[in-house]
């Protein structure tokens, strides 16, 4: 499918709606307001929620808990499946659904609309700065990051691929 295909295809408001009423579910449950529904061909193949406040993993958002899932059940790519999300993914998540790759996602609400509702964030950004901090160069970000030094530290890339090419 090209990205004009996946652009055009119509939205499912059934599935989006399914996922505002998962999210909110999972608030109920003592969560955060977030679910994902991974579909294949129209269909829910699995739902997740975020389970941050469930589990204590602080990785654990909606995205992220689908694409485990997933895994769990031998899809280990997401080539041929739409992505339905409960907001427009944050840094991490749109990250991992670039690794993961699936046709598309839907969203329910913005970042904004989501903003204006729920505060979110951290030591290091909000949900407002969280996008911007990705642009800055390292040594100007809010999370210190600075390069150390080893002896031959490109090894490990070399030795993989040497056994995998
Ligand atoms: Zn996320």
């Amino acid at each position: 499918m090209t990205v004009q295909d996946a652009q055009d295809r119509p939205v499912d408001d059934a599935l989006v709606a399914r996922t505002v009423d998962l999210a909110a579910r999972n608030v109920d449950e003592g969560g955060k307001p977030f679910a994902t529904l991974l579909v294949k061909d129209g269909e829910v193949v699995l739902e997740a929620t975020n389970q941050v406040s469930q589990t204590g993993d602080m990785t654990a958002h909606a995205e992220i808990t689908a694409i485990r899932r997933a895994a769990e059940q031998g899809i280990t790519s997401l080539e041929g499946y739409e992505v339905y999300v409960t907001a427009s993914p944050c840094p991490m998540c749109l990250g991992a659904l670039y690794y993961a790759a699936p046709d598309r996602v839907v969203f329910a609400v913005t970042r904004e609309e989501e903003g204006e509702e729920y505060e979110d964030g951290g030591r290091y950004m909000t949900l407002a700065t969280f996008y911007d901090e990705l642009s800055k160069p390292t040594g100007e970000r809010n999370l210190p990051h600075v390069q150390g030094e080893a002896d031959d530290a490109t090894e490990p890339f070399r030795r993989w691929t040497a056994k995998n090419t």
